[in-house]
């Protein structure tokens, strides 16, 4: 067991990477805060991980919500060290479909989101020098058509997070990870019909296991102080867009 004393909190931690991630952290020795909607969800992985990993419902798109989870993780926890803002939906569709509320719930969630949860969560990282990491995409340097939408939010996360690392370290680090396919649930919610068959066929066909793109954040975060790993880019080998 490594790292003993710091504290992790991941949100979208009820499936695919941020519950991949939750796994490897809790076996190096991270204490975690597992946030999600799904409550149900994140209460059986905490209860399976124990080690004290807790569970804290939250909606990132609801800052309330975010509020109550950073002064649980205060309060139980004693802060965190580690923010994941790994929460994310990816709803495409032909930006002329008509899909607004995807549009809108893409923005809400990836971007805003992250950007509320870091809001709230800043007084905690700074006060333990710690480190923040944002979960774009590949799709935040590719624009696939019926992606406009989600590479915007990822493209976002990007700039978002060029302009914190400028601002936050060396108190704080700050690292972008950038995945390719990764064949999770996350394309389970696509809900134009062309653009979720093209989703699952690439998850099927191409996509990395969660784990892969887990190992590479623990990786990142087990570096020394001295130095951070701004931007990770990583595709399953036969990815070529
Ligand atoms: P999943 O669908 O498996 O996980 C998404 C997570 O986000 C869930 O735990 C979900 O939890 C949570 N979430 C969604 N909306 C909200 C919200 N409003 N408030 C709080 N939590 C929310 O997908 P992945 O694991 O694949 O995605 C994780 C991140 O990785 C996303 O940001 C995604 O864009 C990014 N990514 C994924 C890739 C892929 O190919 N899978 C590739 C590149 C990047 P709940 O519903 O319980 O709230």
């Amino acid at each position: 067991m490594k790292n003993t004393n710091r504290v992790a909190v991941i949100t979208g931690a009820s499936s695919g990477i941020g519950q991949a991630l939750s796994r490897i952290l809790v076996s190096e020795g991270y204490r975690v805060a597992l946030l999600a909607r799904r409550l149900d969800r994140i209460s059986a992985l905490a209860e399976e991980l124990s080690n004290g990993t807790i569970a804290i419902q939250a909606d990132v798109t609801d800052r309330a919500s975010v509020v109550v989870a950073a002064e649980r993780v205060q309060q139980e926890l004693g802060g965190a060290d580690i923010l994941i803002n790994n929460a994310g939906v990816m709803l495409p569709a032909p930006f002329a479909s008509g899909k607004r509320s995807e549009h809108r719930q893409m923005v809400e969630t990836n971007l805003l989101g992250a950007m509320t949860v870091t809001e709230v969560f800043l007084d905690q990282l700074r006060a333990k020098k710690g480190d923040l990491v944002n979960i774009s995409s590949v799709a935040g340097r590719v624009a696939p058509a019926g992606f406009a939408a989600y590479s915007a939010t990822k493209w976002g996360l990007n700039g978002w997070s060029e302009a914190l690392r400028v601002e936050l370290q060396p108190d704080i680090r700050v690292m972008v990870v950038e995945p390719g396919a990764v064949a999770t649930e996350l394309s389970d919610h696509i809900t134009d019909d062309e653009s979720k068959k093209a989703a699952q066929d690439y998850r099927d066909n191409v996509a990395m296991p969660p784990q892969d793109i887990a190992e590479v954040i623990a990786f990142a975060l087990g570096r020394p102080k001295r130095i951070t790993l701004n931007e990770i880019l990583v595709r399953p080998t036969i990815q070529s867009m």
